[in-house]
């Protein structure tokens, strides 16, 4: 099996400024890490494969300190991997993201399975893969929490809809997003650090090395969603005690309800 992982590097806090000018977030110099929800599909990529044979490879987009979140995939045992760099890119939206993610799949051969995390915790719209998936023409699949089988046409999967959990077939190649706790994430091995060269194994490709990229959809400039403003919540600590028998309380609700217009 030929299996792709989205992989995104994420702020590994949440004390990041945003750009008052483009709404974007600043990455640069923040401490960073693999997006958590990407250590369980990277995890289900390496069992799928070790279990059906076949190779994991990895693929980003972002500044060029995304290259260390590759690198640490190389260590968890991905063969190779593609980081899509360049200032075009920066800004994007999900419309944009998931189009530069589908130039950078045409760059990495044939396919069986895209994999993707749920969603991130930064943007975490939890659209990405879905779009992509869209952008590639494949079926896929969200929340999935279990790979059942696969027999090298279709993948079986669980997903957790909440309430209820689906079991659904899809004819590979396809792409699946991968819900939190599906499995326990392997670390990154102490051998492969010392003997993998991830320079080599590692591609980089700017927006000119891939000739069929369109820049009116990429970045800032090619994302229909610009982010307005991202502000804390206002705390407010106001507090009204409502007293009285349960029917006074209730037209008392119900009163404060209607003059705050909620009903
Ligand atoms: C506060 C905030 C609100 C936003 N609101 C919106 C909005 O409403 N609409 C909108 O279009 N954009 C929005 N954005 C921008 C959006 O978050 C970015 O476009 C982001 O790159 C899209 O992905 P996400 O982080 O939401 O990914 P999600 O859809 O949550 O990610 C799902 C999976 O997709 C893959 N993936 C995502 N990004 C990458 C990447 N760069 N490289 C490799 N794999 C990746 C990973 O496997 C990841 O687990 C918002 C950003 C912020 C910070």
């Amino acid at each position: 099996m030929n299996i792709i992982v989205c992989v995104k590097q994420v702020p590994g806090t949440n004390k990041v400024a945003v750009d008052p000018v483009t709404g974007v977030l600043i990455r640069d110099g923040v401490d960073s890490k693999i997006n958590p929800y990407d250590l369980f599909a990277l995890e289900e990529g390496f069992a799928l494969a070790e279990k059906y044979g076949g190779q994991v490879k990895t693929l980003s987009m972002g500044p060029p300190m995304a290259k260390e979140a590759l690198k640490e995939t190389i260590y968890m045992g991905a063969s190779e991997a593609v980081l899509l760099s360049d200032r075009k890119f920066g800004g994007a939206d999900v419309a944009a993201t998931s189009c530069a993610l589908s130039l950078g799949v045409g760059k990495m051969g044939e396919y069986d399975l895209i994999i993707c995390g749920k969603q991130t915790t930064d943007g975490d719209t939890a659209q990405v893969g879905p779009e992509l998936a869209e952008k590639l023409g494949i079926e896929h699949i969200a929340n999935v929490t279990e790979i059942l089988e696969c027999d090298g046409k279709t993948v079986t999967v669980v997903c957790d809809l909440d309430k209820v959990h689906q079991t659904a077939r899809l004819s590979l190649p396809c792409l699946i997003t991968v819900e939190k706790d599906a499995n326990t994430p392997r670390l990154p091995s102490y051998n492969r650090k010392k003997s993998m060269n991830c320079d080599e194994l590692i591609k980089v490709y700017s927006v000119a090395d891939i000739p069929e990229a369109d820049e009116k959809k990429l970045g800032l400039s090619g994302s229909p969603t610009q982010v307005e403003r991202i502000f804390p919540p206002e705390k407010n600590t106001d507090r009204t005690m409502l007293e009285g028998s349960a029917n006074e309380l209730s037209d008392s609700l119900y009163a404060l309800l209607k003059e705050r217009k909620f009903v």
